[in-house]
């Protein structure tokens, strides 16, 4: 018989986890209510046969702590567990006794019970199978740092346990008049008949035996399973070690004082004396309201199971899914993305983004060498042949492209890019709602880039390191540079004229011609002209006359390169444009190789297997948990499967249960 109430154990654990407010699913259990210190910790230990309730006159118990003792013929040490955190098992008992004690201190005075149960299971192979729930003791003396209605408070939360189809264990002091008994009281009030009530007499020690006798007969509440009257005083550590059974001490404690007092000796039935005889009487009751309600906890779990699972057809079609499943098939979507990313970013896409940003360093390198300087006007009209000056000036501009750290640059810009696009794609997939798997996603590719990183740029740098020294261009390569050269000139100009043309349009053509002759009379004036325009309309037109020295020279460069002078590469001071594009473009194709074998191949080979690594192999159970946490929809739905699994095991178990009792009876 004792594996019917740890098979229904086991049931009331399977389905604890699913059970909310709205579930009507309840296996019983016994309720422990009594006014503070009547004895109910003491009871309690001496029934499990160990010491380790919080102690305390400061209202030690401030939680319900819901006890599951689980009675296991192999297990040699005994230990506890407290369900729900990560404590592992606990086999001292001083240790389990000061997790309760905080557990419980960690609910300040000012707000006096908190109805969040502590779940605690003690497993042993001395304890029977027993579901107990300690409450905290009615009060007796009130502290200032109370609620005031901390009374209330708690019976409320005893009420809300002491409900059918729960056993009421009702703990009184035979040294208090039993009339007065808030628990006997708590339990008349839900258990009229005192069919589900059993009455605990503690401190049989302190009145005269008479009296004990004449209590245990119990005239005026009469209880179904009567009153049990008990010396549970755990006795002073120094008479006892913790190694031994607490519940063996009690007894024998308690058989030696009642065999002394012949008083007791008239009782009807002996079981009514004695820790041993409560334990069995707990047994016994239990295992039969247990039994009594075993059709009726089927029918609930059945109807709350066609309950989910109506409501996980209609709102998921019945598609299983699991963090893992999820993971996995969203990993796919991003996969796929992925895939598409890596086609579209290709050395195509890696050389225009590095000709870009060579481009305006070149572009930097003409405005800072070239047309700042006043002679260019001259040069460009009159020069056909070219003096140490413009010699000197595109060889240090050469230099200066070379030796640009183009690895360094040209690398990081390609992570940045990639770093930006795979960020793109992730929170545009299912991830993007996962703030947390996100962040793994974007770790992965920081750190596959950041492995990357030097050794691509360091192997950029070292093939680009003959071109410090010489850079040799071909005719074919002179030709395309010259026609790019053109167009970049060509983009210059435009974007020059437009710049004068905003400011034509936001003075006016009069007034900016009137600026600017101003402007031109103030240069020859040996004397400062009395200012006719405002700072800002001054500003513009300097703004007009720098544009427009500007496109003068482009212009003419323009034409430079456009005319035989540049056809040839021997021209190439002449035509310092055409040659530093021609440089650049030999810097980008050297980068564009390496980039694409180190960086752009392993990357795209390395970050799926990464993914897979970090989100499907290496999620521990907890950061699965926090995954689903972060999608409402998916948590909804994780929950609603996992209450219908639930309820499906627990009616097997439970039906399997019924057919036992079945078969048990008709033999
Ligand atoms: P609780 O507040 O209801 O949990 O009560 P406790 O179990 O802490 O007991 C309150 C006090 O009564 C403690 O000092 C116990 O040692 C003492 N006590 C408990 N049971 C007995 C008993 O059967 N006989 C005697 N003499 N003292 C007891």
């Amino acid at each position: 018989m004792m594996i019917f109430t740890k098979k229904m154990i086991e049931i009331r654990n399977i389905l604890h986890d699913i059970q909310d407010d709205n579930s009507h699913i309840t296996l019983p259990s016994i309720v422990v209510i009594g006014s503070q210190s009547s004895g109910k910790s003491s009871v309690l230990e001496a029934i499990v046969g160990h010491e380790f309730l919080p102690k305390g006159s400061n209202m030690v118990t401030r939680r319900p702590i819901e006890l599951t003792l689980v009675h296991s013929k192999e297990t040699t040490t005994p230990y506890c567990e407290f369900n729900g955190f990560q404590l592992g098992q606990i086999t001292d008992f001083t240790k389990v006794q000061q997790v309760l004690t905080d557990m419980n201190m960690a609910i300040p005075p000012h707000r006096g019970v908190d109805d969040d149960p502590i779940r605690l299971t003690i497993c042993a192979s001395h304890i029977p199978n027993l579901s107990l729930i300690d409450l905290p003791g009615y009060i007796q003396i009130h502290s200032s740092d109370q609620p005031v209605d901390l009374d209330d408070k708690i019976a409320n939360l005893c009420d809300k346990y002491i409900q059918e189809p729960n056993i009421i264990l009702a703990v009184c002091a035979a040294d208090v008049d039993l009339a007065n008994s808030t628990a006997l009281k708590a339990s008349r009030r839900v258990d009229p008949l005192g069919l589900r009530t059993i009455g605990v007499i503690t401190k049989m020690d302190l009145i005269p035996p008479e009296k004990a006798v004449s209590i245990l007969r119990n005239e005026h509440y009469p209880l179904h399973y009567g009153y049990i009257g008990v010396i549970s005083k755990v006795p002073q550590l120094s008479m006892w070690s913790r190694n031994q059974n607490l519940t063996d001490i009690v007894s024998s404690r308690e058989r030696s004082y009642f065999s002394a007092h012949p008083e007791f000796r008239d009782l009807p039935v002996l079981p009514m004396l004695g820790i041993q005889n409560l334990r069995k009487n707990l047994i016994h009751v239990l295992e039969y309201t247990m039994s009594k309600n075993l059709q009726y906890t089927a029918d609930s779990i059945r109807s709350e199971l066609d309950d989910c699972s109506y409501q996980y057809k209609v709102q998921y079609n019945d598609r299983l899914l699991t963090a893992e499943s999820y993971i996995a098939e969203n990993l796919d979507v991003l996969k796929a993305a992925f895939k598409e990313l890596s086609q579209k970013l290709d050395k195509n896409e890696v050389r225009a983004l590095l000709k870009e940003s060579l481009n305006e360093k070149t572009l930097d390198l003409l405005a800072e060498r070239y047309w700042v300087d006043e002679s260019i006007l001259d040069w460009t009209k009159q020069s056909k042949t070219v003096d140490e000056h413009w010699q000197y000036k595109l060889d240090s501009c050469v230099s200066l492209l070379t030796r640009m750290g183009l690895g360094r640059v040209s690398t990081l810009q390609v992570t940045e890019l990639l770093s930006r696009k795979v960020e793109e794609i992730a929170k545009q997939s299912p991830f993007g709602e996962h703030p947390g798997a996100l962040q793994y996603i974007l770790n992965a590719t920081q750190d596959i880039l950041r492995r990357r990183y030097h050794n691509t740029s360091e192997q950029v740098e070292n093939c680009v390191k003959p071109y410090k020294f010489e850079v040799e261009i071909d005719d074919e390569e002179w030709k395309i540079s010259r026609s790019e050269a053109q167009a970049l000139i060509q983009k210059e100009l435009s974007m020059c004229q437009n710049a004068e043309e905003k400011i034509r349009k936001v003075l006016g053509s009069k007034r900016l011609s009137q600026v600017l002759d101003f402007l031109d009379s103030q240069a020859k004036s040996s004397e400062p002209l009395p200012v006719a325009h405002s700072a800002i309309l001054l500003d513009q037109g300097r703004l007009m006359q720098y544009l427009q020295m500007r496109e003068d020279i482009l212009k003419l460069r323009l034409s430079t390169l456009k005319s035989k002078t540049c056809k040839l590469k021997e021209s190439k001071y002449l035509c310092p444009e055409v040659f530093l594009n021609a440089v650049s473009n030999k810097l980008i194709n050297t980068a564009v190789l390496f980039i694409n074998i180190e960086l752009l191949s392993e990357f795209y080979y390395q970050f799926p297997r990464e993914l897979d690594q970090r989100l499907i192999h290496s999620l521990t159970s907890d950061q699965l948990a926090s995954f689903v946490d972060e999608n409402p929809r998916l948590k909804s739905q994780i929950q609603l499967q996992h209450k219908k699994q639930a309820l499906e095991l627990a009616l097997l178990k439970i039906n399997s249960l019924a057919m036992l009792e079945r078969q048990t009876d008709s033999d």
